[in-house]
């Protein structure tokens, strides 16, 4: 994946709290969790999300650190995404909403622009208080999405995914597939509290995934706002199996098998590797969102 060395990057679509620490005191836990759909959810722990450090405290990310807002001092151009994983995710969320801008005044519609949080270890949020251990995710309730930038190498690590830089790109427009749901007004059906193989749930993980895919066959032809010219200048078919491979590597029999030693579909909520696989490359084939109807 390479980005156009000249383009500006467009950080206001990036808050950057890392370094930030909550105010001390013990999380209440309990009822805070509203809608929060995340790229795994704690499966592997076993464990519901409130024992996974989600809790309703209202308290805000206090700034501690001077290091605060990295990505608006260091991520200026294409060439800054070329060299620093920090600058690829914001050319990766600018790339996803450039393209879903686009697709949705071809549609006659409008995109709402969603900002991406850059935390490390906790951050409050309208859907409550997470840490990174429930990895990336996308809160309706706020409408943005959450990334612990340590999660992609975990991946790797923890989740034995080949890694590389286009299985972020798959992992960020993942979570913006979440929100062009909310904003299509889709979400609220995973919300029918099931699980396993059929559920809203799993549906609606599967077409998030196929968003993904579309905008990953969008990527290098959509033209970037500020030169005009595509911000993503070449994506490979090695790119593609690094996104592929990230995917099924965060499939629900995946990472049950590693976590749990056996495998269990009707405790499934995001699919199976080959169903995440599937879904993506049916949208990267099509590059047409009516063609990611998984609830069908
Ligand atoms: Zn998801």
């Amino acid at each position: 994946m390479q980005f156009d060395d000249d383009a500006n990057l467009d950080t206001s679509e990036v808050q950057d709290v890392r370094g930030s620490r909550l105010p001390g005191g013990r999380a209440t836990i309990g009822g805070g969790i509203v809608g929060l759909v995340a790229l795994l959810l704690g499966l592997f722990f076993g464990v519901g999300p409130d024992q996974l450090g989600l809790s309703s405290g209202g308290d805000q990310a206090a700034p501690t650190s001077s290091s605060l807002a990295q990505v608006q001092q260091s991520c200026r151009t294409g060439r800054d995404a070329n060299t620093r994983y920090d600058c690829r995710a914001v050319a990766v969320v600018n790339s996803v909403q450039d393209y879903w801008t686009q697709e949705f005044r071809r549609r006659g519609r409008t995109y709402t622009p969603s900002s991406t949080v850059l935390f490390s270890d906790r951050i409050g949020t309208a859907c409550g208080t997470a840490t990174s251990a429930v990895g990336p995710f996308y809160c309706p309730g706020d409408r943005k999405v959450y990334l612990d930038l340590g999660f992609f190498d975990e991946l790797r690590s923890k989740f034995g995914a080949s890694g590389g830089p286009f299985a972020q790109a798959y992992v960020i427009a993942h979570e913006y597939g979440h929100h062009v749901q909310d904003l299509l007004g889709v979400l609220g059906r995973s919300q029918d509290g099931l699980t396993g193989e059929n559920s809203g749930s799993v549906r609606t993980e599967l077409q998030a995934d196929c968003y993904a895919g579309v905008w990953a066959r969008h990527a290098t032809t959509t033209p970037d706002e500020s030169t005009g010219r595509p911000l993503i200048t070449s994506l490979t078919a090695a790119d593609i199996r690094d996104g592929l491979d990230a995917a099924a590597a965060v499939g629900d029999d995946r990472i049950q098998e590693r976590f749990q030693g056996r495998v269990t579909p009707e405790t499934w909520t995001h699919g199976s590797a080959l169903q995440r696989q599937q879904w993506f490359q049916q949208g990267y084939r099509t590059g047409d969102m009516a063609r990611c109807d998984t609830f069908r």
